[in-house]
């Protein structure tokens, strides 16, 4: 607490990623990356983008890496959006179309970002209880409201929400936007991006960091109509013109371009997954269904803190949420490599007898 400080930074409750342990041979399982390597074409472009070109300013408008995602997605290059992470890009698109008089709604489990930004730009929210069995309901939303937002799968349950539920609150719900964050949709869920040309109000994000194997690289975007996309430009344009570095560029374009090693790679995660719940199912877990490449398990007697505890004296990590307490049993594993699953499971049986 300081008296430099201006007043809103005495209010803020900060985000607390996952951590990043600095330990070797750590079975990490924490923070949902990717546990393949990005593609190699993605490393080929970095090193040849190391140049004395690095003395000069990127492309403030980031235009080849958009052009390269609007050709991925099926759309123009004017609906997209790109940030450093999609965090960034969230922070951006809690300010620019999600502040209003009416409250911000999101379920009351979620990706925990979410009341914090409400918290930096001073946006009121509603948080909506999760049903019984954790899933979203959408008629819950049907309540006057100045946005909606919510990761599809959801985090940290990675239950996903059906298409054709979202396509339901996108007709019910035509007076604000919906932004539907699709960090792991590519794990087997169904996305929205294909609504878009339907819909002006709704709003896609995404991000390289978990199926393009580059959280290391920070590039987000955001998918919608151009007139949602501009609002989001004149607050970047506000704030930082150059959020993508000219290495980060040539990464994730070659990332976007590489979809044979994409599609092979998040197969790869998908069947580790099932293979992963199981092994947990067979020990006496309870594993709610995954459209990510996470699961979220909760153990029929030991609890989800002590289980995390004594995983992590087997340096493997994986992560407990305390609150909110209905959440509390459970613990979310990343899915790894089937080596990694191995060593979890082979753990989770001695430490369960
Ligand atoms: C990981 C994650 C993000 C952020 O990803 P970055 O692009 O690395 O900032 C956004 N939303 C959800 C739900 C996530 O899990």
């Amino acid at each position: 607490m300081s008296k430099f400080w201006s007043d809103v930074v005495h209010k803020l409750t900060p985000y607390v990623p996952g951590e990043q342990p600095k330990l070797d041979n750590l079975v990490k399982l924490n923070t949902n990356e990717n546990p393949y390597g990005p593609s190699p074409k993605v490393i080929e472009a970095i090193k040849l983008a190391t140049t004395d070109a690095l003395r000069l300013y990127p492309d403030p408008n980031s235009d080849a890496l958009k052009a390269a995602i609007a050709n991925v997605h099926g759309l123009t290059a004017q609906q997209v959006f790109v940030g450093n992470g999609s965090d960034e890009v969230l922070a951006q698109v809690f300010q620019a179309l999600l502040k209003h008089s009416r409250p911000l709604l999101f379920p009351d489990i979620t990706y925990s970002f979410y009341p914090v930004y409400c918290g930096l730009y001073d946006i009121e929210y509603q948080a909506i209880p999760l049903a019984e069995d954790f899933t979203i309901n959408i008629d819950d939303y049907d309540v006057p409201n100045g946005g909606i937002i919510f990761p599809n799968p959801n985090a940290p349950t990675g239950i996903p929400l059906a298409l054709d539920e979202i396509e339901r609150l996108l007709k019910i719900n035509t007076q604000s936007v919906v932004v539907v964050d699709e960090a792991y949709v590519d794990f087997g869920t169904e996305s929205a991006v294909h609504l878009i040309n339907t819909y002006p109000n709704l709003l896609v994000i995404h991000t390289l960091s978990k199926a393009r194997s580059l959280a290391g690289l920070r590039v987000g975007y955001a998918l919608g109509a151009k007139d949602l996309i501009e609002a989001l430009t004149r607050v970047k344009d506000s704030f930082n013109s150059y959020p993508i570095d000219s290495l980060a560029s040539a990464g994730a374009i070659a990332a976007m371009q590489d979809k044979a090693y994409f599609k092979l790679t998040c197969s790869k995660v998908m069947a580790s997954r099932d293979a992963l719940v199981s092994d947990l199912t067979q020990l006496g877990f309870t594993v709610l269904p995954s459209g990510a490449n996470f699961i979220f398990a909760k153990h029929q007697i030991k609890d989800g803190l002590a289980l995390a505890a004594l995983l992590r004296e087997r340096h493997i990590i994986v992560r407990h949420f305390k609150l909110p307490s209905r959440i509390a049993p459970y613990i979310r594993i990343t899915v790894g490599t089937d080596e990694q699953s191995k060593l979890l499971i082979n753990a989770l049986s001695e430490l369960l007898i």
